[in-house]
């Protein structure tokens, strides 16, 4: 590959503040001095029953933190703000997919809450048993998990769009003794049966005591021996609910990963630390003022809904919008009349997404008033600078600041970003820039060694932060294979990337996504980046087939935008353009137009699956795949060309 990538030529371009990142810098460099005083600075932000006695018990690889301390994370979303002005302030405006609105103040939340706890309290929950809450996206599903905390249950969400087996397999896993639903969900304007699916999985789920089911949908649904209506069991509930202060290190959640890289892993969040984080970083990335209005797209069954819809904006007393169906539904246009119809001013979302709006044009996003927009984010995958530049002018009238945000479930918050709220620096697109305060992130070789800027390697966590996930629910042993055997000492994340001359991060994708061409290790992020620079092109993804000559050959699976035919001459036209971005080393050796790729359900693309298409492997665990049509019309497609390729 010819270097600098032209990921890299983009740096610098962008511009829009002449400040070179000194504060951030020594408050970086002061925090990674004493890192320990450093977080405990920013515990104190949350509210404690009982101060902690040490900030930080390392036995490799396990930390906890904030040990001997006590509190409770309700108190702290919830309880802390009843005394205040904001107790009258909006805390969630949910939007129902049909267009209906509710909201409700941080008063109302609390009362709800107190409520849930008592309900759950009743059915015989305690401290530490496990709840599965298997929920469309409602305000009663926050409700759910925080009256969970208030009495020191775990709670486990399962997003809303899996079947019975992914969700008997959760439910198993965490041995939970209830399960909270709805009688239905709303997506794309159709009912998900969602009580049906826990029907389905009822049998096979032992542990579970009781089911309780929300009424959404108007659905008719059977009531078994184990159900209990929502309402019901609210109307009876007690008022106030005396929280139960936790050990700093008790878990607080437990949530399964995507799935994108193979099959899901519980991951489990303590109490102190992990509030400690996402309050922390949602400060420094976000700066919530008392006037914003917070967009985060994300659904809570994934952990960015978990961290910043539920937890860090609540904590903070920030007033948000929920919003429960697609963002194409009715019209690719959803997230911009949300934007104008309750005047966000920071939104955060996936290149997913974005890549989907931006396949139908600029007018769509130019017919709404988006000027109440302040700050922009993105979290989930790397962000393809096109969409990046797409993001900062079209939506972000180049007047928004965007935060490329890198983590992951098991990092519970934000590890890299820029820290608007520390000071914005120049951006670069689709580099998320530097660690936050207090993560010692660096890249490296194989062999654990720093590389010099401009080399790719891995990106890995040198010391324990937080948010630190405390393992894999009854997996110790896997926590430890997965995360801390590549490299001695060192927290292992799987991601590839790069530090560039300025100190600048990049991150390239899936350390497993990497493919060897000819002697040369070409990032599947960069390639795809090069393929949507193409005017035609709206989605890429790219997979290796195992070569005899080359080590593997480069087979690309690409999403024509809105207007452009998929032609021989188009596929001739993409070739040239890769050879001349990338050089001829990254020349496609097969190309193939699709309609839609594999996605997981929380909008990644799964390479895997391609891989394994490609090289003619046995598909594996597909229960987070979003659309099973899309994999057989990429079978499809393969099939169609190597039959012409042979013929
Ligand atoms: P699994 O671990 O089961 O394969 P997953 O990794 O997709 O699933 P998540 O924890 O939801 O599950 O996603 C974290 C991953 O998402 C990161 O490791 C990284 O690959 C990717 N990611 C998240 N944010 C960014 C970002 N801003 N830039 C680049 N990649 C990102
Ligand atoms: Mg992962």
């Amino acid at each position: 590959m010819s270097s600098p990538s032209k990921l890299y030529e983009e740096s610098g371009k962008i511009k829009i503040s002449v400040r070179l990142g000194k504060r951030l810098e020594n408050i970086s460099k002061d925090a990674l001095a004493e890192p320990e005083e450093f977080w405990a600075e920013q515990a104190k932000s949350l509210v404690w029953s009982k101060e902690w006695d040490k900030v930080l018990d390392w036995h490799p690889p396990f930390a906890k933190w904030f040990t001997g301390g006590k509190l409770n994370a309700s108190v702290n979303c919830l309880d802390r703000h009843i005394k205040t002005d904001i107790k009258n302030k909006a805390a969630i405006i949910w939007e129902g997919e049909n267009g209906e609105t509710r909201t409700l103040s941080y008063f109302q939340l609390y009362k709800e809450v107190n409520k849930f706890a008592n309900v759950l309290k009743k059915l015989n929950v305690s401290k530490g048993d496990r709840v599965t809450i298997y929920m469309p996206m409602l305000p009663e599903l926050p409700i759910a998990m925080l009256g969970c905390a208030r009495i020191g249950a775990v709670h486990s969400v399962v997003f809303s769009g899996f079947s019975a087996q992914a969700l008997q397999d959760r439910i198993n896993d965490a041995q939970s003794k209830i399960v909270i639903t709805a009688d239905g969900g709303v997506r794309k304007g159709k009912l998900i049966e969602l009580k049906k699916v826990v029907d389905e999985s009822l049998p096979f789920v032992p542990s579970v005591e009781h089911v309780i089911v929300l009424k959404r949908a108007g659905n008719d649904v059977m009531l078994g021996s184990k159900d209990h209506w929502w309402n019901e069991l609210m109307e009876g509930a007690k008022p106030y609910c005396t929280p139960v202060q936790v050990e700093s290190t008790h878990p607080l959640y437990i949530l399964y990963t995507s799935g994108t890289t193979g099959k899901p892993k519980g991951v489990i969040h303590g109490t102190g630390g992990y509030l400690t984080h996402v309050y922390a970083t949602a400060k420094w990335v976000f700066d919530f003022g008392s006037q914003d209005i917070f967009f985060c797209t994300a659904d809570i069954g994934w952990v960015t809904g978990h961290s910043y819809i539920v937890y860090a904006p609540l904590m903070h007393g920030a007033t948000e919008i929920m919003y429960e169906g697609a963002a194409d539904f009715p019209k690719p246009d959803r997230y911009w009349a949300i934007v104008e119809k309750h005047g966000a001013t920071i939104l955060y979302t996936t290149p997913t997404a974005l890549r989907m709006y931006m396949k139908y044009g600029d007018e769509i996003p130019n017919s709404f008033d988006l000027s109440s927009l302040r700050l922009l984010g993105t979290v989930g995958e790397p962000i393809n600078p096109e969409v990046w530049m797409w993001y900062f002018k079209t939506i972000g009238k180049e007047r928004c600041p965007i935060v490329d945000t890198w983590w992951q479930t098991e990092t519970g918050g934000i590890m890299l970003s820029m820290c608007t709220g520390i000071e914005t620096i120049p951006m670069k697109p689709g580099s998320a820039t530097f660690p936050v305060p207090g993560v010692d992130a660096v890249v490296v070789d194989e062999k654990g060694k720093t590389v010099p800027a401009g080399t790719k390697g891995y990106i890995v966590v040198r010391r324990p932060w937080p948010g630190m996930l405390l393992t894999l629910w009854g997996d110790d042993e896997k926590y430890r294979q997965v995360y801390w055997s590549k490299f001695a000492g060192m927290y292992y994340p799987g991601d590839y990337a790069l530090n560039d001359q300025d100190g600048y991060l990049w991150l390239l994708g899936r350390a497993d996504d990497v493919l060897k061409v000819a002697g040369h290790r070409l990032g599947t992020m960069e390639l795809e980046s090069a393929f949507v620079s193409h005017k035609a092109i709206a989605e890429a993804a790219v997979a290796g087939r195992p070569d005899s000559t080359k080590g593997e050959a480069i087979i690309a699976f690409l999403v024509p935008k809105e207007g452009y035919a998929k032609s021989e001459n188009l596929r001739k036209e993409v070739v040239a353009h890769i050879r001349s971005t990338l050089g001829s080393i990254a020349t496609p050796d097969e190309v193939y137009f699709v309609s839609k790729l594999p996605k997981t359900r929380s909008g990644k693309i799964m390479r895997r699956l391609l891989k394994s298409i490609a090289s003619g492997d046995k598909i594996g665990d597909v229960t987070t795949l979003e659309d099973g049509a899309a994999i057989d019309e990429v079978k499809q497609a393969y099939e169609d060309l190597k039959n012409v390729v042979e013929s």
